[in-house]
């Protein structure tokens, strides 16, 4: 509740960003409020928390470039391990790989092949759930790691674009819903 005010308060609707017609959920307001931000990780981390309060996952996933600044501390107050997934040509060491369809174009995803192990269980954290084709992407990515997706949480979720369709069996917990 404490992370739904914070995120209602303190995340800011621009209109015509990044192009006319789109209206964009700046986070940035939220991040340089240290009370803001911390209620809403902590909300973001008991996705990651079984009943008694002792972590289920293994590790936390975060895309670039908004999902690490939540999955990073997520990570934190789990525990446990964060493992970044980014865009193309920016991990250093071998990687899987999965392209996947934007608007207008495409857009490659990876993650280092060994970053995850077999039968790891995954968080995975983002900022905004659109149309879930990052969301698909990445659980795509840790599957073939071995790993399994367990948990999807994000901020904010664009209802009316349908993302968690795309994430089939994975349990979505979107902290508020834009109808
Ligand atoms: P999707 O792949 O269409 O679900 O888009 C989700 C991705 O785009 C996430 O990684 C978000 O960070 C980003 N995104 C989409 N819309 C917004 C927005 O309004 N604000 C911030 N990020 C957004």
């Amino acid at each position: 509740q404490q992370a739904v005010e914070a995120l209602e308060r303190l995340v800011r609707d621009v209109p015509d960003f990044p192009e006319p017609g789109i209206v964009f959920k700046d986070i940035t307001p939220l991040l340089a409020d240290p009370a803001g931000f911390r209620v809403v990780v902590d909300a973001l981390a008991a996705v990651g928390r079984g009943d008694d309060g002792t972590p289920v996952v293994d590790k936390v996933v975060g895309m670039e470039a908004r999902g690490f600044m939540f999955a990073a501390p997520v990570a934190l107050a789990l525990g446990v391990g964060f493992v970044p997934v980014r865009k193309a040509g920016k991990l250093p060491h071998a990687t899987h790989e999965v392209a996947y369809e934007l608007e207008y174009g495409e857009a490659v995803l990876q993650l280092h092949q060994d970053a995850l192990a077999p039968g790891d269980r995954v968080l995975i954290v983002d900022d905004v759930l659109a149309t879930g084709g990052t969301a698909q992407a990445t659980c795509e990515l840790v599957a073939r790691c071995g790993a399994r997706p367990v948990a999807f949480a994000v901020l904010m979720e664009l209802g009316f674009l349908a993302g968690r369709d795309a994430l089939g069996d994975v349990p979505v917990t979107a902290l508020v819903t834009a109808p």
